[in-house]
């Protein structure tokens, strides 16, 4: 199963503070906790995609997920993206218990919290790399201020400042992700979840994507990654391993 990107993906409250506002207290309180978290599917028969997985993520972690197809990685990001809830267990989310809020609730929570990154870009290959950052925004809930200034600060991050008037057809795939990964920080997520994020990219791409997800987690971003590719995971601060729906700690 693979997640399907939801427009609202990566956008904001426009006063969500940005990762390097963070006071030390935030920093205490972990990202993401799960504490016995299954998820069931009510399929025929019955698929537990998730088994009594226990979790606790902190600002600045960069946590690659790795495990066979089929093995609850998609299921795991789905719930750690509030677009599923478990059937069993807890989800703190910044110490907030996502299962035990409204939908309302849960998208402004993902909204508020939570980027995405996937394995293709999505962006419109029509509109310019500051056109398709300032989407997020118009996607999520009307208009915001500054829109243009943040989308252009959110494209200096990813190091696309002097692209923002390309369209995604004349830049590497690499720069897509880029563009996309902007997008995804638009309003400051503390949380990046990205689903084969360089799944599409060649080594030299990988590698600049690589490069800019450990400047965002030494910056306090927050990243889980899903991969196939153990280049990839031992870039990350730490993996886990999901096999049947067991989630492992995988020694550094
Ligand atoms: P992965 O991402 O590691 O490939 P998934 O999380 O997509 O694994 O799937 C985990 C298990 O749950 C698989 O056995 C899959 O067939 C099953 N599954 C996933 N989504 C559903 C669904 N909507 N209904 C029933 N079974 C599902």
């Amino acid at each position: 199963m693979t997640i399907e990107p939801v427009p609202e993906s990566g956008t904001m409250w426009p006063d969500a503070a940005a990762p390097e506002q963070w006071s030390p207290a935030d920093a205490a309180l972990p990202v993401v906790e799960l504490r016995g978290v299954c998820r069931t599917y009510g399929s025929d028969p019955p698929v537990q995609a998730l088994r009594g997985v226990d979790l606790t993520i902190r600002a600045g972690d960069w946590l690659a997920v790795v495990g066979p197809s089929g093995s609850g990685k998609s299921t795991l990001l789905n719930v750690l993206g509030c677009l599923d809830r478990p059937t069993a267990g807890t989800y703190l989310i910044e110490g907030i218990d996502a299962a035990a809020l409204s939908e309302d609730e849960r998208a402004s929570l993902r909204a508020r919290s939570i980027g995405f990154v996937f394995q293709t870009f999505h962006l419109l290959g029509h509109r310019t790399a500051l056109e398709n950052v300032m989407l997020a925004d118009v996607y999520a809930a009307g208009e915001r201020t500054d829109r243009q200034a943040r989308a252009q600060a959110a494209l200096e991050k990813v190091g696309m400042g002097h692209r923002r008037d390309f369209l995604p057809t004349k830049m590497s795939g690499g720069e897509q992700q880029r563009v996309a990964i902007a997008r995804a920080l638009l309003g400051s997520p503390r949380l990046l979840l990205c689903d084969e994020p360089t799944g599409n990219l060649d080594t030299a791409n990988t590698e600049s994507v690589l490069a800019l997800f450990a400047t965002l987690a030494s910056e306090g971003l927050t990243f889980v990654v899903i991969t196939h590719d153990e280049d990839v995971a031992a870039r990350a601060r730490r993996a886990v391993r999901i096999v049947d729906g067991t989630l492992t700690e995988v020694n550094a």
